[in-house]
């Protein structure tokens, strides 16, 4: 499971996340949804320290990681953003086999097939040997995360993983996060897809303005939100 409690972040005067609380039960999926600017994307970087938080805490299975070093931190945590940021003179394989050989110690070899069979999880073991350019931006998308599963995190983190995409790329790219939540993964979900947050996740948490303003199961907030605010953010994206 992954706890952060009462975290706060200021950059200067902007008060960015102003105690938040949020709990994913490990082998859950758990969509953060809100307005722009609401901290969404600032909450992920908090979570695996990319951000020190000012106040508060974050646990991994009840243990607070903060006086862990931040890098063991991030291993354990596996981070797809709305960009690839693939290495373009690299191959596919070796992108994602990257990781692994530097941070875990792998051998080439060892790294390589690794790559290969973290590929085929995600149905591109045929594009192992391309460079990332001659691939769709889904396709490119897929090999972010299998780049980020070949490091075996224990949880996953999606930040606006398809909103870069073409709409016809979307759907793909949301088939295998749904696939990874089935499998019990343990994710982190930013999204703008609403139909994903409904339809695939154990809960959702709702911010504004640096705080959860509302959390539960889907059912209960899409149907039966209680703050006004979020039926007003919901009938501007629905
Ligand atoms: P979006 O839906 O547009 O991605 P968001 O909910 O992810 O929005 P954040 O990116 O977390 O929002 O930003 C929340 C606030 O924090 C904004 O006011 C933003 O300007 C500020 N902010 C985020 N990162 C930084 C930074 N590195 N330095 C200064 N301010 C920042
Ligand atoms: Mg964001």
């Amino acid at each position: 499971s992954l706890t952060g409690t009462d975290l706060h972040l200021s950059f200067g005067d902007n008060h960015v996340l102003r105690g938040v609380d949020i709990h994913v039960d490990a082998g859950t999926t758990t969509t953060v949804i809100g307005p722009s600017g609401s901290g969404k994307s600032t909450l992920l970087r908090v979570l695996n320290r990319l951000y020190e938080p000012q106040q508060g805490d974050i646990l991994i299975d009840g243990v607070s990681v903060l006086k862990d070093n931040p890098d063991q931190l991030r291993r354990r945590i596996g981070m797809v953003f709305q960009q690839f940021n693939l290495f373009p003179h690299k191959t596919v394989a070796q992108n994602v086999a990257l990781a692994p050989r530097k941070l875990r110690g792998l051998s080439r070899d060892e790294s390589y097939d690794l790559a290969v069979a973290q590929l085929d999880a995600v149905g591109l073991k045929h594009k192992a040997d391309v460079r990332p350019s001659t691939l769709s931006g889904g396709q490119q998308q897929r090999v972010a995360i299998a780049r980020a599963l070949a490091m075996k995190p224990e949880i996953m983190f999606f930040d606006e993983a398809t909103s870069a995409l073409d709409p016809e790329l979307v759907k793909g790219v949301l088939a295998l996060m749904s696939e990874l939540s089935q499998e019990g993964m343990t994710m982190v979900v930013v999204t703008h897809e609403m139909g994903y947050a409904r339809d695939v996740s154990d809960s959702v948490l709702f911010m504004d303005d640096g705080a959860v303003v509302e959390t539960g199961a889907p059912a209960k907030l899409f149907e039966d939100a209680e703050s006004e605010r979020l039926r007003t953010f919901l009938s501007q994206v629905l």
